[in-house]
């Protein structure tokens, strides 16, 4: 079977030490398994893109020592993979889940929704949800009724009442009711652009993604794009949801934190080596934390040995 793993940066912004981490994890993994690499820039769904971001990204990848057989600098079929040169295959996927009555046209503003719904507690779900549940209020349409008019709403994806389970390599076995636990969300913004869950999904079904490795953060889209796999008749990819790395007070590795740019180590002469000696043993992946290369990982890879807990980094590490 021909397998594909893929790295999928988001130009919003410089990659930082959490991004490392998790991107060597994808290629040790692949690499380990005999798996393609596909690089993918995800710039589809944020008015906080960069246009200097995708570039830089693809630097910062290179000078870890990670490579891969099909992106965007690849071109032919192999590539470009960048969403918004994409947009064609969403609006057909969009198109299907329309046909099929899977979607509705919601005109709910966010104030509208949080007065009306729900949010659940973690501890109900097992893990935190990113906001209310959507109650509902424009799910009554169905496919062939009119549509308002462009602009002015967004389509959302009606949740399966089944249970959608799917067994972690790193999380081990994960199941959800999502039409209760997390309720119908958009695909699309309402400016017409298609939103992360959709592309994510149709881009890893149409590139032949085979295994998804990303932030645990992602756990609960997780449940929707299995639903939207489903609904497109795509096969779901193996998953594995690797810890976030965080500062010292336990919070997401942000700015507050200092200065953990890969460009700026870049930039300092730092050598990149360090970087992946800091992922490899902060992963549990080597005893020591010293300089390796990114290659050197891979024929001792084992996601059984991946620790399990937060990545804490002090401030300024290297
Ligand atoms: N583009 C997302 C990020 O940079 C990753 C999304 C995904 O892996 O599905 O966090």
């Amino acid at each position: 079977m021909n397998t594909k793993g893929r790295l999928a940066p988001s130009p919003t912004g410089a990659q930082h030490l959490g991004n490392a981490r998790t991107y060597l994890l994808a290629y040790w993994s692949a690499r380990k398994s005999g798996a393609k690499l596909a690089l993918r820039i995800e710039d589809i769904d944020s008015p906080r893109v960069k246009p200097w971001a995708a570039q830089q990204a693809i630097d910062d990848l290179r000078w870890l020592g990670i490579d891969w057989e099909e992106g965007p600098d690849i071109g032919g079929e192999n590539g470009p993979y960048v969403q918004t040169q994409r947009v064609d295959l969403y609006d057909a996927a969009l198109q299907k889940l329309i046909n099929a009555n899977r979607v509705f046209p919601c005109i709910c503003t966010r104030k509208d929704i949080v007065a009306a719904a729900s949010a659940p507690h973690e501890s109900e779900i097992g893990f935190a949800h990113e906001g209310p549940i959507y109650p509902g209020t424009c799910a009554g349409w169905r496919a062939g009724e009119s549509i308002p008019e462009a602009g002015t709403f967004c389509w959302r994806f009606r949740p399966s009442d089944d249970v959608i389970k799917f067994d972690d390599l790193v999380l081990g076995k994960q199941s959800c009711r999502p039409a209760e636990q997390l309720g119908a969300f958009p695909i699309t913004q309402k400016n017409g652009n298609t939103s992360y869950q959709l592309a994510v999904v149709v881009d890893d079904a149409q590139m032949g993604i085979t295994e998804v490795v990303r932030g645990d953060d992602l756990v609960p889209s997780t449940f929707r794009q299995i639903d939207l796999f489903a609904a497109l008749g795509y096969e779901v990819p193996t998953f594995a949801h690797v810890p976030l790395v965080v500062g010292t007070d336990g919070r997401r590795l942000a700015k507050r934190h200092g200065d953990t740019r890969l460009s700026q180590y870049r930039e300092q002469g730092i050598d990149a080596d360090q970087i992946v000696g800091w992922a490899a043993h902060s992963a549990g992946l080597f005893d020591e934390r010293q300089p390796v290369s990114a290659q050197s990982i891979v024929a001792s890879f084992d996601w059984q040995k991946l620790s399990r807990g937060k990545c804490i980094v002090e401030n300024d590490p290297f």
